[in-house]
């Protein structure tokens, strides 16, 4: 077992209530991770992929929910973030950068037994000089260029590589060789996929020939998982199914064709955001409310001021275009999304009172206000309205 070094920080030890706060559901996270294991079969081993601090559920909290539904290997996009996750993981726990990770942080990285990707043949040498320094074997994933055309090596390099690292043996683990598919969530792609495979494929028919296998071949993402089984190899790198969204809608009517019902829910949101009633105000018909001209009463109101705004991650596209749930109904958001506040009618909502529960997203009572529904005024999709939830706000495991 190595001896880990952890940095010593607990930002979020704070004596004040911040205002919102995120819940994750213990037991949605382990539905969803049962299906996906189901999908794999007993090989494979289940990455999750907890980069953009986990799909902006928290790295922290994530990776203990994770290692609880015996999930132990985690993808990050840059040493960065691997430190965060090495901060929360069990020693055991393995974790693999797929991006960047600068020269400085290699030292870090072979030290702390992390894994990570190497895509440019000039890196070889580099890390081997930093291994050779400490003593230490580095473990390598060997990144491919198979079309997606963003990171990863073409043939020439890929060869040389292999070259090197059989050379010098002593002192790297050929941990992985992968790369990554361009859009596997969309039928009208799947030529490109195919011709991604086909040619990883031809990576793979070299690693024989020289005789020189990685302890894993790897190129799933969630849709490759759920629609593809045949990119399933020795590991799959799995973020947005993790969190129980599916990938797209072309990957979920295939799933339902494949099961032969209407509809099914094999997997569920984790995250619920929430905050409470900030104050409450008459508004007399005719006045405006909040900045400029954005709404105006028509008729007398009751609203209520709602203590997050933009720069809590609650987009400003919302602005007179979304609902938030108080009392199990539906709030339509009045006027502009401000940096720290915004307003709701509950005009409709008797016996409101400051302090009531406000659910921004997530279930209360009957109603449900999905991330879906803000992607459909904002343009943000789930990914990138989740990542954006400023890690500041407070995250709690629930059941
Ligand atoms: C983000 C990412 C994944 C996970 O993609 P999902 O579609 O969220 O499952 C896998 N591999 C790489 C290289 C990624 O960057």
């Amino acid at each position: 077992m190595v001896q880990r070094q952890h940095s010593h920080y607990d930002a979020f030890v704070r004596n004040v209530r911040h205002s919102s706060r995120i819940e994750l559901s213990q037991s949605a996270l382990k539905k969803n991770v049962n299906f996906l294991k189901k999908k794999l079969g007993s090989h494979p081993r289940y990455s999750a992929v907890v980069k953009a601090n986990a799909y902006g559920h928290g790295i922290p909290q994530m990776v203990k929910m994770l290692e609880k539904c015996g999930v132990n290997h985690f993808s990050t996009a840059s040493a960065y973030e691997a430190e965060e996750v090495l901060d929360h993981c069990s020693d055991s726990s393995e974790i693999m950068i797929m991006g960047i990770l600068y020269d400085q942080d290699i030292d870090w990285a072979i030290q702390n037994d992390i894994e990570f990707y190497v895509f440019n043949y000039d890196r070889l040498p580099l890390v081997l000089e930093k291994a050779k320094k400490l003593k230490k074997k580095a473990k390598i994933h060997l990144e491919v260029e198979t079309g997606a055309n963003r990171t990863g090596m073409t043939e020439p390099f890929f060869s040389k590589s292999l070259t090197f690292l059989k050379r010098h043996q002593e002192y790297f683990i050929f941990q992985g060789m992968c790369t990554h598919l361009g859009g596997a969530e969309s039928r009208s792609n799947q030529f490109r996929i195919d011709q991604q495979i086909s040619r990883y494929k031809k990576y793979l028919a070299e690693l024989k020939t020289r005789k020189f296998m990685p302890k894993y071949r790897h190129i799933a993402c969630s849709a490759a998982v759920l629609g593809m089984p045949e990119t399933h190899y020795d590991l799959v790198r799995i973020g947005v199914a993790t969190y129980g969204f599916w990938p797209s809608p072309d990957i979920y009517y295939q799933h339902i064709q494949e099961i032969g019902k209407g509809k099914d829910a094999p997997m569920n949101r984790i995250i619920s955001w929430k905050t409470d009633v900030m104050d409450i105000k008459n508004v007399p018909q005719g006045e405006f409310i909040g900045y400029g001209t954005a709404f105006q009463a028509l008729h007398d109101m009751r609203v209520a001021v709602i203590p997050v705004g933009y720069s809590n991650g609650y987009p400003r596209g919302q602005s007179n275009n979304a609902h938030v749930l108080i009392g199990g109904r539906k709030a339509p958001v009045t006027g502009l999304i401000n940096m720290n506040l915004f307003m709701v009618d509950i005009t409709d909502i008797p016996g409101v009172e400051i302090g009531d529960e406000v659910v921004l997203l997530g279930k209360q009572k009957n109603n449900t206000i999905n991330v879906n529904s803000f992607t459909n005024y904002t343009q943000l999709i789930n990914n990138e309205m989740l990542s954006r939830l400023p890690t500041a706000i407070p995250r709690q495991i629930v059941r």
